[in-house]
């Protein structure tokens, strides 16, 4: 029989997955559950108004998920682009430079506006402790005292590095862990201009990604099934059987790439995977809150994205400088814990903008429309020692792939598309199939883009 592959989960981990298959000409059937693709990083329609399901921002790090996007021919105008910015309103303006490593960062910290000469070698100091040992630790610790034994300033912990380990890794840094955070470290500020890019969608997430992902796959042939809930899985003579499958067919492999909690129910079947359910029950997760507020007459913020050192918003896109409707602007909670009810953060979101701009004398109306979306399990908590489970599983041909399966990355859409990536070259290799190439129609070109300097995006 010809393998047929089934993979339970139209996210960016099951789409990739399915991709990376259909690329090696193997027969793929992707399952959701949901009307919409996307899982965590999705397109939510509420009042007419099209937003995601939260606010999402990529960098230039994302090699995978940029080279799968190159691959599915998404347009780079898609992506607001431009070089690492932090921008506190009457604080703080930090942007690399676009020159080679490491004079982008170098430059930046002399140009940046609102860093004394203590935060600025402070600064060199971390990354140049991290660059000594490799950006490897010597035993994980929380990213707060990883500052404090590098002696970060007050002003760069707040405005900087604790904002920054709370955008990357949805955790305080009290908790998170700072061997992943030196990782997201090496792979952006450290590493080049390019790979600290900050990458803003212009378009709904689903668009972005799993809109072209779905469009490949039916071009290939392949089936994608939304709506169709898998509700376990189980295994005789001719494959895996997925109850709810509208075909009941048998597949020779089965790809898990469902959020982890979502595991233990489908995999109820198989006695050989308790241990591993129960690890999985043990993850701790974080929230995160996006409130979006619209204005008319629009409002417009200094620049597409600010950051706050207090308050309820720590960062706040202008969506009508991203592509999307004047006055429109997304407020995101990171970490965001229990306490307030939808209408008080939206209230007390508001509130902070006013303040933001009386600060400007400038005064604003009530918002015409606003939603708060929050994300209960948005990711798993980073945290030193938190579990992570490899790919392959103790049954034979049956997989994880998700943005908890084991990496050097927190929960991101990178670390989705690399485990996709994973669990698809992993089943490429059982079958000794040669995995598709890298590039895809243009390899010739991007291959001497490759020789001759790092491969940009665009
Ligand atoms: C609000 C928010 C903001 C974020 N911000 C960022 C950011 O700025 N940058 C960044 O890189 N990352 C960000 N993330 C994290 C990122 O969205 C996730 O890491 C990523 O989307 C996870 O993808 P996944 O495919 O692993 O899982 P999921 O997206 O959870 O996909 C799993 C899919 O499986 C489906 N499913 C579950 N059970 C079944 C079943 N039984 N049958 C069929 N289908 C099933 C689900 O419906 C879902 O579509 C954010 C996440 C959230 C929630």
């Amino acid at each position: 029989m010809s393998p047929q592959i089934a993979v339970i989960g139209g996210g960016w981990a099951g789409l990739a997955c399915a991709v990376e298959l259909a690329r090696a000409e193997q027969s793929v059937a992707v399952f959701e559950s949901a009307q919409v693709l996307g899982g965590r990083a999705r397109v939510v329609e509420k009042d007419g108004w099209r937003i995601d399901n939260g606010q999402h921002l990529l960098i230039g790090a994302y090699t995978e998920t940029l080279r799968m996007m190159r691959l599915l021919k998404v347009s780079p105008k898609r992506l607001y682009s431009r070089p690492f910015f932090i921008h506190v309103p009457g604080e703080l303006h930090l942007e690399a430079a676009r020159l080679p490593a490491p004079l982008h960062l170098a430059v930046g910290l002399l140009r940046a506006k609102g860093l004394t000469w203590a935060d600025r070698f402070a600064a060199i100091r971390l990354l140049r402790e991290l660059k000594a040992c490799r950006f490897v630790l010597n035993g994980d610790c929380s990213v707060s005292e990883l500052l404090r034994r590098t002696q970060q300033t007050t002003r760069l912990r707040t405005l900087v590095w604790e904002p920054l380990c709370l955008a990357a890794l949805n955790t305080p840094a009290a908790r998170a862990s700072a061997q992943v955070f030196a990782n997201v470290l090496r792979d952006s500020v450290a590493a080049s201009a390019s790979a600290s890019e900050m990458l803003i969608p212009k378009v709904d997430l689903t668009e972005l990604f799993p809109v072209p992902a779905t469009l490949y796959l039916s071009r290939q042939g392949q089936t994608v099934h939304t709506a169709t809930s898998i509700r376990r899985i189980s295994r005789d003579e001719y494959g895996f059987a997925l109850e709810g499958d509208p075909w009941d067919r048998r597949y020779s492999h089965t790809v898990i790439a469902t959020g982890p909690w979502q595991v233990p129910t489908l995999t109820q079947d198989f006695s050989e995977l308790e241990r591993l359910r129960a690890q999985l029950a043990e993850i701790p997760y974080e929230a995160i809150t996006t409130v979006y507020l619209a204005y008319d007459p629009p409002l417009a913020l200094p620049q597409p994205m600010i950051a706050q050192s207090e308050g309820l918003l720590q960062w706040i896109f202008d969506r009508g400088q991203l592509g999307g409707p004047s006055g429109l602007l997304a407020g995101v909670v990171s970490a965001a814990g229990k306490g307030l009810s939808r209408e008080d953060t939206a209230l007390q979101a508001h509130a902070e903008l006013e303040k933001l701009f009386a600060a400007q004398h400038v005064r604003i109306p009530a918002p015409v429309w606003s939603k708060v979306i929050t994300e209960k399990r948005a990711t798993f908590a980073c945290e030193p020692g938190v579990f992570r489970p490899i790919s392959r599983t103790p049954v034979k041909n049956l997989l994880l792939a998700g943005d908890y399966v084991a990496s050097d990355y927190p929960a991101t859409l990178e670390g989705a598309v690399r485990s996709g990536l994973e669990a698809a070259r992993t089943i490429l290799r059982d079958l000794g199939v040669k995995p598709p190439s890298l590039f895809g129609l243009d390899e010739d070109l991007l291959r001497v883009q490759c020789l001759s300097g790092p491969l940009r995006w665009s």
